[in-house]
């Protein structure tokens, strides 16, 4: 009902435009997917496939949305980063964080059957959502660093935990065991009582996942006199990285700051 005399009720949206120069990000994640987790059997403490889900699904939204130029997640949660000078709809957080979270999990839906073709899903999953807005590339690297080091811990306390709960203790008295363990003394555990090197552990699980957009020269075709007729083409690359805040990984990967 456009132009009609109930329109006015239009200014009262809720205003939350995130300003320039701020870096928007959005950050998805599982709810309740320790319920989720349960009902479908994940491995514990890692389920590889459904991380493999999950890094799909976060590659179709870079696919489908092409502001975004980098993504990060591990277990349930994967935060995408949008280019600085990003105009999607208007840049208005509800806006943008309501499409990128539908879309996930609408994906995720449509993609468990390639993943787990014996594993019938079991009830919808949901997805909650919250836009970060990082003000310099500092706040986002040290955004980055933080969900990487949660990705560390909970993955070294995930870790402990179920070993310990196959060595025959129960869960509680795992988590009793565990509280207030400082990282050495997991990691001592691990080597000293079940022989795992923690760092010989997939990366996967280890330093979670990113998604970076990088520019590729492609043969599209040859010409008549049999010369290569090359294009520049984005193209997606899943990779792991020990610190994805780190210098070394920003200088390596220029698209990052445009
Ligand atoms: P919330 O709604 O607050 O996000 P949640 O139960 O999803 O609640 P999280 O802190 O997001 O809580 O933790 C996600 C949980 O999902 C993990 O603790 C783990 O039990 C489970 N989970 C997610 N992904 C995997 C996976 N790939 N393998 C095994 N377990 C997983
Ligand atoms: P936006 O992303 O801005 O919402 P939009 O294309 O969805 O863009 P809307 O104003 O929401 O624009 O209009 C929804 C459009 O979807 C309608 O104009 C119509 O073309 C189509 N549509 C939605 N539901 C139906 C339906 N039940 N039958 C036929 N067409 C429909
Ligand atoms: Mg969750
Ligand atoms: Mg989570
Ligand atoms: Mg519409």
């Amino acid at each position: 009902m456009a132009n009609s005399k109930y329109e006015y009720v239009k200014s009262y949206e809720f205003e939350d435009e995130v300003f320039l120069p701020n870096l928007i990000v959005v950050r998805i994640d599982g709810r309740d997917f320790r319920t989720f987790a349960e009902v479908h059997e994940f491995e514990k403490p890692n389920d590889e496939v459904a991380l493999n889900l999950m890094n799909s699904c976060a590659v179709s939204v870079s696919e489908e949305f092409p502001d975004i130029v980098f993504s990060y997640g591990f277990s349930d949660e994967f935060s995408f980063v949008f280019k600085k000078t990003s105009k999607f709809h208007q840049r208005r957080a509800s806006k943008v964080e309501s499409i990128v979270v539908s879309f996930f999990t609408s994906v995720y839906v449509s993609k468990w059957r390639e993943f787990f073709p014996s594993k019938e899903l079991r009830y919808p999953p949901s997805f909650h959502s919250r836009v970060i807005a990082c003000a310099t590339i500092e706040v986002l690297q040290s955004y980055l660093l933080w969900r990487q080091s949660s990705c560390h811990t909970s993955n070294l306390h995930g870790t402990c935990l179920w070993e310990l709960v196959k060595d025959g203790k129960t869960e509680s008295e795992a988590l009793e065991l565990l509280k207030g363990a400082s990282k050495e003394e997991k990691n001592s555990l691990l080597f000293e009582k079940f022989d795992i090197i923690y760092q010989k552990l997939d990366a996967i699980f280890r330093q979670g996942s990113c998604i970076l957009k990088t520019e590729v020269m492609d043969v599209v075709k040859h010409n008549e006199n049999g010369s290569p007729v090359e294009r520049l083409r984005k193209k997606l690359r899943i990779l792991h990285s020990k610190n994805i805040a780190g210098r070394s990984f920003w200088n390596e990967h220029a698209s990052l700051r445009n």
